[in-house]
């Protein structure tokens, strides 16, 4: 939750185990889960546990450190849960698609040769 946020989003609810998931991996500050409603054969959701970034530019200047740290966890679920390769997407505002305001990478994997973008 942001400062301008009232309320936990529904990845908060999920790190603190309000709300349940299917979560595939954790680390001190990172969770990762798969997405209710998959896109792929490998659809993870993987997002800080804590709430202070709406999306991956305001990471990406706030704690670049954490956002490396999303990369890297991705990096071993597409290892255990594919192959290896995977497309890493953040759906940054409103119009592109972004539709929880607490920033996270969706990893996608298996299958994905004919898939497009978007
Ligand atoms: P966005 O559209 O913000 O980039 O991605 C949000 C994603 O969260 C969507 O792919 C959506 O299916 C997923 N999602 C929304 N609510 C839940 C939930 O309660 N549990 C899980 N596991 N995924 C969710």
């Amino acid at each position: 939750m942001t400062a301008a946020q009232a309320e936990p989003t529904i990845f908060e609810r999920i790190a603190a185990r309000e709300i349940p998931a299917s979560i595939v991996a954790e680390t001190a500050r990172v969770i990762a889960f798969h997405d209710i409603a998959p896109q792929a054969p490998v659809h993870v959701v993987v997002t800080p546990k804590a709430g202070d970034y709406r999306d991956v530019v305001e990471l990406a200047a706030g704690d670049p450190d954490l956002l490396a740290e999303l990369v890297s966890v991705a990096r071993d679920i597409a290892g255990e849960l594919a192959d290896g390769e995977f497309r890493l997407v953040f759906n940054t505002g409103a119009a592109a698609g972004q539709t929880v305001f607490h920033v996270h990478a969706h990893v996608l994997a298996g299958g994905l040769e004919e898939a497009s973008l978007g």
